[in-house]
C-alpha cells in the first residue's frame, strides 16, 4: 500500500513499512484512553518511540470497543520507570511495566527483539521460549508479535497506523495469520494456538490456512505450558463473553482434547448429547451474565466442564453398589485431582466446584428437614443453577428442578406440602452396604 522499505527479519519474515494515514483508517481519538496517550505523550518528548500496540488498536479498526490500550516504546523498563513516578516494575518472562494515569493502569512495554543464541532469549528442547527479554526496534517488536493484526502500531503524534507485516490488510479480508513460520511460533509458545481460537471467536474471524494447519499437530504442546498460566488462558477464553462461539473451535482443532482430556474422550465416545449441551448451556449462560454485566465464576464453568467425567464416574460408582453420596464424592475428587495437572484450579475454586457437585446429591434429598438444611447451604443458588442445566440438557428428567423453583418460593405450609408430595423416585439407588470398603481403581 504505501511501502517504504523491506527487509527480512529475524523470523525470516518480509518487513515492509506501510504508513496508513489518519483519512484511511480513521481512528478516532475520543475513542482512545487519555492514560495511554499521555504516557505517549510523555516517552515521545522524551526523546523515545512510542505507540499504542495490540488488542487495543485492532479492536478499534474492526469497530469494536477495545478493552484497554498497550503502549509499546523504544525507552527501556528502568527508563519508563524513571519518567513516571506511579509505576511498577512487572514480570519476569518478559518486563513490563505498568503505570498509574489516574484511575487507569498503562502497560507499558519496551520494543523486543528476537536475536538467536542470546543469553536473554532462551527455549527448551521444544522449541518454547522460556525467556524473552531482548531488546530490538520497532519493526523486530512487531515480528515477534503473535498476529499480523496484533501488530499494528498507531503514533498519535502524526495519527498514523505503522504495519510491517501486513496486518491492516489482513484485518480487512478478516484473517486472523500468525507473524512468521506457524510452527516455529507455535512451538516458541503454545499458547498462541488458544489466542487464534480466542480471537475467531471473539472477533468473528477467520483462521488462514498456514496458521490452522499446524495447531491439531501441535496441540499435545500446551501439556508444557504451566497449568497456572493454562488456567488464566481458558478463562480468557472461554469466560470473556464468547465462550459458547469459541468451544466448537476448541474441539476441531483438538485442543479440547489437551486441555480437558475426560472431558473430550466423553463428548467422543457417548451417542448422548447431554454433556455437550450442558457445557454448552453453561458457556451460553456466562456469556449472557456477562453481557448483562452480572458476576460469573470459574467455580461454575469449570463445575460444568469436568462433569461429563464427574457425572460418568458417579453412575459407574453407584452401580458397583457404592452409596450415591459417596460416589459422587469420589468422582468428584478423582476428576479435579487428575486434572490439576492440565489445568491448575486455585484452591478456592475447587472448593466451590466440589460443594456444586455435592449439591446434586443434596437435592436429591426431600425429606424431613433436608430441603431446609439445603436451602441455607451457602452454594444453594449455585447447585441449584447447575441442577437446572443438567434437567435442560437432557441428563436428568425435568421435575426436580422446578420442586426446587417452589420450594424456595413457598411459606411453611406449602413447603410441608411439597415434601409430602415428593415420590421419591431420585433415590431408587441400591442401598448402600455400610462398612463395605471402597477400593481404588488400578
Ligand atoms: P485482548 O483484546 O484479548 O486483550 P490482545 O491482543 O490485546 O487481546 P493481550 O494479551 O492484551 O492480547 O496482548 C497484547 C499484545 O501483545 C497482543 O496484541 C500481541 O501483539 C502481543 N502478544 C500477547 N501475547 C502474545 C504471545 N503469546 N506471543 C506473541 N505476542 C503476544
Ligand atoms: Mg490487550
Amino acid at each position: 500500500m504505501f511501502s517504504v522499505f523491506k527487509k527480512k527479519g529475524p523470523q525470516l519474515v518480509d518487513v515492509y513499512k506501510d504508513v496508513i494515514p489518519q483519512e484511511y483508517h480513521g481512528i478516532d481519538h475520543r475513542d482512545l484512553s487519555h492514560g495511554s496517550l499521555k504516557v505517549i505523550e510523555v516517552l515521545q518528548h522524551s526523546g523515545y518511540e512510542a505507540y499504542l500496540v495490540g488488542g487495543g488498536i485492532r479492536d478499534l479498526l474492526l469497530g469494536k470497543h477495545p478493552k484497554d490500550f498497550d503502549v509499546a516504546t523504544s525507552a527501556k523498563p528502568m527508563e519508563v520507570q524513571k519518567l513516571f513516578r506511579k509505576s511498577r516494575l512487572i514480570g519476569r518472562r518478559f518486563q513490563i511495566v505498568h503505570v498509574r494515569i489516574g484511575a487507569e493502569i498503562v502497560e507499558v512495554t519496551t520494543f523486543r527483539g528476537s536475536a538467536n543464541n542470546s543469553k536473554m532469549r532462551q527455549s527448551n528442547e521444544s522449541g518454547m521460549l522460556v525467556r524473552d527479554n531482548v531488546f530490538g526496534s520497532v519493526e523486530d517488536d512487531a515480528v515477534r508479535r503473535d498476529f499480523t493484526m496484533n501488530a499494528l502500531y498507531y503514533d498519535p503524534s502524526n495519527h498514523q497506523v505503522l504495519d510491517f507485516v501486513g496486518g491492516y490488510d489482513d484485518l480487512e479480508d478478516g484473517v486472523v495469520r500468525i507473524i512468521g513460520d506457524p510452527e516455529t511460533r507455535y512451538r516458541e509458545d503454545p499458547v498462541r494456538m488458544l489466542r487464534a481460537i480466542r480471537f475467531i471467536g471473539k472477533l468473528g474471524l477467520s483462521l488462514e490456512d498456514g496458521t490452522s494447519e499446524p495447531i491439531r499437530r501441535l496441540a499435545l504442546l500446551l501439556r508444557d505450558v504451566s497449568a497456572s498460566r493454562l488456567f488464566d488462558e481458558v478463562l480468557k477464553l472461554l469466560q470473556a463473553g464468547y465462550g459458547r462461539v469459541s468451544f466448537p473451535y476448541l474441539i476441531h482443532h483438538d485442543l479440547l482434547k489437551a486441555l480437558f482430556p475426560s472431558t473430550s474422550d466423553l463428548l467422543e465416545s457417548t451417542d448422548d448429547t447431554h454433556y455437550r449441551q450442558l457445557i454448552n448451556l453453561a458457556l451460553n449462560n456466562t456469556d449472557i451474565r456477562l453481557k448483562e454485566g452480572k458476576s460469573v465464576t470459574p467455580a461454575f464453568l469449570y463445575a460444568a466442564l469436568y462433569w461429563p467425567k464427574v457425572h460418568h464416574r458417579w453412575q459407574e460408582l453407584a452401580a458397583e453398589g457404592h452409596g450415591r453420596t459417596q460416589s459422587l464424592a469420589i468422582a468428584s475428587s478423582e476428576t479435579l485431582t487428575l486434572n490439576q495437572q492440565f489445568i491448575a484450579i486455585p484452591k478456592r475454586f475447587c472448593a466451590t466446584i466440589h460443594e456444586i457437585w455435592d449439591l446434586q446429591v443434596k437435592l436429591e434429598k426431600r425429606h424431613g428437614r433436608r430441603p431446609d438444611s439445603t436451602l441455607e447451604h451457602p452454594r444453594f443458588r449455585a447447585g441449584y443453577d447447575f441442577l437446572l442445566l443438567r434437567e435442560r440438557s437432557g441428563e436428568i428428567m425435568a421435575g426436580l428442578g422446578e420442586w426446587w423453583t417452589n420450594y424456595q418460593v413457598s411459606d411453611e405450609s406449602q413447603k410441608r406440602e411439597l415434601i409430602v408430595s415428593v415420590k421419591e423416585v431420585f433415590e431408587q439407588a441400591p442401598k448402600r452396604h455400610f462398612g463395605k470398603k471402597y477400593k481404588r481403581r488400578g
